[in-house]
């Protein structure tokens, strides 16, 4: 999807009365009473303003006790209003929530979480029809905001979302085209009541498919970042999960380091990479503020080696990027951030900043409704197999440890054995990092991570943690000097610093691996069925799955910032929740992708 610089919407606009206030659109919807007893009801809305509709779903959603477990209600905006001006909406206690997680006016789709997860607003920022064939969800309820601009193909893009039965709420008449695209039309005052009741219904692309939409119980391999997450978010949806680890505690691996950095990025051409970047570490900020972390430092800079402050304030704008995600410093602000002395201008990411990555999966743990994780600690599993309607997991002596409708593997380097069959290009790479005390002559002490050619960050004792190192197919577990004295060679150049350190061999550090996917993205979706015959496999979405098999690895040098979107994006493909991620960044994270570019190596 082409992205292009929002502009952010005025209090005018805003104001205009909404063709459909919100009680027509509850009305129109068939609400409450099509939501009673339902698992989830997903509504989608082509306008948001300052959310009027929004907060009359939620407010009869609180209110009727026949409540739908899980409401879903999104959104297209294209002029979203700032956060200043989503201040003024008002103070009852669900406008006060809303403005509260109100996210920067970023080209995304922003995830806003209420009521423990059971109300959720997906806020896709930019023109409809665009998002509408980015949007992958099943909706129930369309409310569309105008009655012109609706052809023939923007009514095929909403119509793949709607599912069986879906209603429609319209202002104005615009019957012949509804009739067309399968809707059964209806009339109340000056709105078009219809509902989809067409005499075909196409199926969905194989990967568009829950992989487990009646599981109540699943099973994530591996309680490292990603596996508490993908824990975290499935018991989000209401499953009762079982988290196992071969360690005798969560996050003892790639996940252990003492504190890590979490960051977003830009890139000029804002690519995937940029996109499911930003998009994460969106994601981790609005969930930060709600998790039981017992200590965090706000705020990032990265420096920048190749473009002064002028192209760097030219890009920002030229991407449209609000300074509530990304601000250009020069080296004498970056300098009043970090404490540290800067050579040349930095990028600073308010919403960035370091934490201890133990922390943050235990904390996914705690923050699962209704104590819905279990851990099972000290369980090695060996290998996996399909018994019946089930997955197994065996253990070590080939004995059967668990068997499982919904199995998520996020074994770190352990996934790689699990999953060799795949042939996925992964790799395993070492990396060292290097502690400092504080006391350490000539350190200068950062106030907020620092990170460049190399980082510096602070933990929560006050001393400094360098690194790191990067060595491909490395297994040596030790603490090396010579890593030591790459790291701190770093630092001095990161932080214009003369560091002395009498014996390398003295000092703590610590070793471990990622997995890297060979372009850099996190592998996170359902496994393909490599014995299926389907009609297409170019595309990820055409891959048939297996059924109730997902992974979620390859977190690469970012597992802080990934983990948490990555979770929910699982979370939504086993159950068939609206997916956080657009289409675009679905397919690009598909661990499928690989299969897909085969096949069209293949075709030639
Ligand atoms: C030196 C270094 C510095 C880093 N710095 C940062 C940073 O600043 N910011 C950042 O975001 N990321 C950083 N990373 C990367 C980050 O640590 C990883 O992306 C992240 O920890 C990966 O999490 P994971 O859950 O995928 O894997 P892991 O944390 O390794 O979790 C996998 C779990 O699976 C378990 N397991 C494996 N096999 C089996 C099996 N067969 N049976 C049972 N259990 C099994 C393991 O015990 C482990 O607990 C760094 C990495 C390194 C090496």
């Amino acid at each position: 999807m082409k992205t292009s610089a929002l502009r952010p919407g005025t209090l005018d606009q805003a104001d205009r009365p909404l063709a459909c206030t919100a009680e027509q659109a509850l009305r129109g919807s068939g609400l409450p009473d099509r939501w009673a007893r339902r698992e989830r009801f997903v509504l989608l809305a082509t306008a948001f303003g300052r959310g009027a509709q929004f907060l009359a779903a939620w407010q009869a959603w609180k209110a009727d006790p026949q409540r739908c477990e899980r409401l879903v209600f999104m959104a297209i905006e294209d002029r979203p209003l700032n956060r200043s001006d989503m201040a003024q909406a008002g103070a009852p206690e669900l406008a006060r929530q809303l403005h509260a997680a109100w996210p920067p006016l970023t080209h995304n789709l922003h995830r806003l979480s209420f009521e423990q997860g059971r109300v959720q607003l997906l806020l896709a920022f930019g023109e409809v029809a665009p998002w509408l064939s980015e949007l992958v969800a099943s909706v129930d309820a369309f409310v569309l905001d105008q009655s012109d601009g609706w052809d023939r193909y923007r009514l095929k893009s909403l119509t793949k979302l709607a599912a069986q039965g879906a209603t429609l709420v319209m202002p104005g008449r615009n019957d012949a085209l509804l009739t067309q695209a399968g809707f059964q039309l209806r009339r109340d005052d000056d709105l078009t009541l219809a509902r989809y009741q067409p005499r075909f219904i196409a199926q969905r692309p194989a990967a568009r498919m829950p992989v487990a939409p009646n599981a109540r119980q699943a099973i994530v391999l591996g309680a490292g970042l990603a596996g508490c997450a993908a824990a975290w978010a499935l018991a989000e949806q209401g499953l009762e999960v079982r988290l196992f680890d071969q360690g005798a505690a969560m996050a003892q691996a790639g996940s252990g380091n003492a504190v890590g950095l979490f960051h977003g990025t830009l890139n000029p051409d804002d690519g995937l990479h940029a996109r499911f970047n930003r998009a994460a570490a969106l994601e981790l900020r609005r969930i930060l503020p709600a998790l039981p972390l017992p200590w965090r430092i706000d705020g990032l800079l990265r420096t920048e080696s190749t473009r002064n402050l002028e192209q760097m304030q030219g890009l920002l704008a030229e991407l449209g990027l609000p300074a509530d995600y990304v601000q250009a410093l020069d080296a004498h602000q970056a300098g009043a951030h970090s404490g540290l002395l800067h050579q040349g201008p930095a990028w600073y990411y308010p919403g960035g900043g370091a934490l201890s990555p133990p922390s943050l999966a235990r904390a996914f743990v705690e923050a699962a409704p209704a104590d819905r994780v279990r851990i099972c600690a000290g369980q090695t599993v060996k290998q996996l197999r399909r018994a019946g309607d089930a997955w197994q997991l065996l253990g070590e002596a080939g004995q059967v440890l668990a068997d499982i409708p919904l199995l998520v593997i996020s074994a770190g380097a352990g996934s790689l054995n699990l999953l060799r069959a795949q042939g996925w290009p992964l790799r395993l790479q070492r990396g060292q990092i290097t502690h400092l005390p504080a006391a350490t002559r000539g350190l200068r002490v950062p106030a907020i991570p620092v990170a460049g050619t190399g980082y510096a960050v602070t933990d929560s004792a006050g001393d400094v943690w360098c690194g790191a190192t990067a060595q491909d197919h490395d297994l040596d577990p030790s603490l090396r000097e010579a890593d030591h004295g790459h790291n701190i060679a770093q630092l001095m150049r990161l932080s214009s610093a003369e560091i002395e350190v009498a014996q390398l061999n003295s000092l703590r550090g610590r070793v471990g691996w990622r997995v890297i996917a060979e372009d850099r993205l996190p592998l996170v979706g359902a496994l393909p069925d490599l014995a299926a015959l389907e009609a297409r496999r170019d595309q990820p979405r055409f891959i048939v799955r297996q059924p109730g098999l997902l992974v979620a690895t390859a977190m690469a040098s970012r597992g802080i910032t990934w983990a948490a979107l990555s979770g929910q994006v699982l979370a939504s493909l086993a159950t068939g929740a609206p997916c956080p991620v657009e289409a675009s960044l679905l397919d690009a994270i598909d661990p499928a992708r690989f299969d897909a570019r085969l096949a069209r190596e293949q075709a030639g």
